[in-house]
């Protein structure tokens, strides 16, 4: 088992290569490291890590396609992209694939995944309508005024890897539409379904050097974020490289929009549908083995009706299955982040809670070479215990204990992360208060998984987010583009003379 990790090797032939002007790059020079998968352990793949050089390559590519992409015809560029969403939905299966290989993700889990990036798509087919500007005629006499918004340049795309497909997707789609040109680089655990991505794109007319895909860790990223030429970044992973990457960026004069980590909350007001809001807290907990930013990882149930909710999430937690023709979950990425997920079990007690439901032994399993955690529930879990402060992005979902809503809410509201939360109740006036109440920027209301739809924006606040931009909707459109206003006389030249103050509207 060759455990992926920042060990390096030779690359062999059976690597996944940089995709830098419509073509595989792989520069002999560089060392590799390998993608394996979580399911079996068996090497699937090898990346190169780019050097300094490659960066410069793919940049210099992605500014020498911006010469003409960014002035292309907003038709031109619609169809281009009308295509590549009809090719992505014909051929969704293929990406889900190899989704679930790389990731560990259950088909079903990729499949859902790959839908919602394709609505981003679809969103980034109306772009001749999002970028119309607007105008003013005869805002002064014989003078119009209207507004344009242009593209930026090459910018860089950085990705976690816990959504290989539908992150890239966040940003491509409309980074591209927009105008710009891309350099993107996604996580060096499952980086193919990006390769993918950008060979479809080609397939689907868009110019070579439009969309380029660097692979590496912290070297590439760091070459992309001090890179002279690159305009704007758009990153998503964890809340501390999301602030270096802000910092760095910004520092080096570019657009910066990071999404970090969160630690998403489930509240249960006692009047809630019971079993609704235990089937929410299990799908929400431990889809996608919790690898997800946003997942419920704290459920909070107030008054008295703990007990009931916490033997219902536990009896469904029992019955998910990891194995079999139809497993409700895989496994974690690799076995570094399963062990890391583990050891928050294995100190959970002496911090004070319950284990309701020990997923443990899958760690233990015939599968030693997997990644494998089962579904783990722990109760009576305290704001000072560390399972409660630490994201742990796994399949490990706490309850907390709360006696009234606003202790519910405070808890809630003093947690660093602010990226999705939730509330499940029939109160309507309460699931409004909660609404105006909490600090969090995306807010399900008997929804436990509350992403925005592709024509709203996406994003967090607090940890959960630097900078001011959230990920596609309008706020991706503007993110990748700046504003022009013009003011225009076209009157009788004949009626023009000079004018020294400053000048006023009449
Ligand atoms: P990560 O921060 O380890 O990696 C993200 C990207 O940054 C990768 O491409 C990686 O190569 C690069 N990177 C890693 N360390 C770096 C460093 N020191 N300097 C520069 N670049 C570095 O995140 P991950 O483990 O791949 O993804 C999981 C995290 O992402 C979780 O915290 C999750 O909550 C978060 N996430 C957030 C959102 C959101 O929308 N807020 C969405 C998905 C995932």
């Amino acid at each position: 088992m060759t455990e992926s990790s920042s060990a390096t090797r030779t690359l062999s032939t059976a690597a996944t290569g940089h995709w830098i002007g419509g073509e595989t790059v792989t520069p002999a020079a560089e060392p590799s490291i390998a993608v394996d998968s979580p399911t079996t352990g068996e090497l699937i793949t090898e990346i190169p890590l780019a050097s300094q050089e490659t960066v410069d390559h793919a940049v210099a590519t992605a500014k020498e396609a911006f010469s003409s992409w960014g002035s292309i015809s907003l038709s031109k560029r619609t169809q281009i992209i009308f295509r590549y969403r009809e090719l992505l939905n014909a051929r969704k299966g293929e990406l889900a694939q190899i989704i679930s290989r790389e990731h560990g993700k259950v088909f079903s889990d990729a499949l859902g995944e790959v839908q919602r990036g394709l609505e981003v798509v679809e969103f980034a087919c109306g772009i001749p309508h999002l970028l119309k500007g607007s105008q003013s005629v005869n805002a002064s006499t014989d003078v119009d005024v209207h507004s344009a918004r242009h593209p930026l340049g090459p910018v860089a795309i950085i990705t976690p890897f816990n959504f290989p497909a539908m992150v890239p997707m966040w940003f491509t789609p409309l980074a591209v539409a927009t105008g710009n040109t891309v350099v993107i680089k996604p996580s060096e655990k499952d980086p193919s379904a990006v390769n993918w991505q950008a060979e479809l794109w080609k397939e689907a007319g868009l110019p070579d050097g439009v969309v380029n895909v660097l692979h590496g860790d912290k070297g590439a990223v760091d070459g992309l974020l001090n890179h002279p030429d690159i305009e704007a970044v758009s990153f998503v992973g964890s809340t501390p490289v999301a602030q270096y990457v802000y910092e760095t960026g910004t520092a080096a004069g570019k657009r910066v929009q990071a999404l970090g980590g969160a630690k998403n909350h489930m509240m249960v007001l006692p009047d809630a549908n019971l079993d609704r809001a235990a089937d929410s807290a299990v799908s929400a907990g431990y889809g996608s083995a919790g690898e997800r930013c946003m997942a419920i990882s704290v459920v909070v149930a107030v008054g008295d009706i703990a007990d009931e909710l916490v033997a219902k999430i536990a009896e469904r937690t029992r019955g998910l299955r990891l194995d079999g023709d139809n497993p409700d979950l895989g496994p974690l990425i690799n076995r570094a982040h399963r062990d890391k997920v583990r050891s928050y079990v294995d100190g959970a007690e002496s911090e004070g809670a319950s284990l309701v439901v020990d997923g443990r032994s899958w760690a233990e399993s015939d599968k030693a070479e997997a990644a494998y955690l089962g579904p783990t529930l722990l109760d009576h879990v305290g704001p000072q215990m560390k399972s409660y402060q630490d994201e742990i992005f796994g399949p490990v979902l706490s309850v907390v204990r709360a006696e009234t809503y606003h202790e519910a809410l405070e808890l809630i509201n003093s947690n660093p992360y602010g990226n999705g939360t939730a509330i499940f109740t029939r109160d309507g006036a309460a699931a409004r208060r909660f609404e105006m109440e909490v600090t969090v920027g995306m807010i399900g209301v008997n929804v436990p998984i509350p992403v925005p739809m592709a024509y709203y924006s996406f994003g967090g606040w607090k940890n959960s987010l630097f900078g001011d931009s959230h990920a596609h909707g309008a706020e991706g459109v503007n993110f990748y583009t700046r504003g022009k206003v013009v003011t225009a006389r076209w009157g009788d030249p004949s009626e023009d003379g000079m004018q020294l103050g400053f000048p006023q509207n009449d």
